[in-house]
């Protein structure tokens, strides 16, 4: 059977049955909502704010250059700004899946929930399986995962 594992530190671990496109839009839908409500996941997306020169930059001193958040257009700030430029357009397109999550699109929470897993977002990790015994696979996840957080905390 298909299913949608959630597992972090602070639960049991929970699995959700995924085998008909139905179950699928139910399962991305409540945990969308949990992670909107519970965790406030999103809450900084609404903080967004356009990208612009920083201040430094704008008055030609570019060696001062605030980093991060600068798109200015110089040699030297230009290979940042990129980065800057690119987290800019994935976090104004996961605004765009949260409102449309939240007015009940499935398909825009399983992408938005998709991306951010795979870029490690805490508490908002989730792994599709196939699994045989979905009470073992689930004890079985659940430890790798445990000792993963174990590890990451010795190293401090
Ligand atoms: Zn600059
Ligand atoms: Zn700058």
């Amino acid at each position: 059977m298909k299913v949608l594992i959630y597992s972090h530190r602070k639960n049991d671990g929970e699995m959700y049955d995924i085998n008909t496109p139905d179950q699928e839009s139910a399962a991305y839908l409540r945990l969308f909502a949990e992670f909107d409500n519970y965790w406030s996941a999103y809450d900084d997306l609404e903080d967004v704010e356009p990208l612009t020169p920083c201040e430094p930059c704008s008055m030609n001193l570019c060696r001062h250059c605030e980093k991060g958040n600068c798109v200015c257009e110089s040699e030297t700030c230009k290979p940042r700004a990129m980065a800057a430029r690119r987290r800019a357009g994935k976090e104004a397109r996961w605004k765009t899946l949260v409102d449309e999550a939240r007015s009940g699109n499935a398909t825009s929470a399983k992408k938005l929930i998709t991306e951010r897993s795979r870029e490690g977002y805490e508490y908002e990790i989730v792994r599709e399986a196939e699994v045989q015994d979905s009470v073992k696979e689930l004890a079985r996840y659940s430890k790798e995962l445990k000792a993963e957080a174990k590890e990451k905390a010795a190293e401090g």
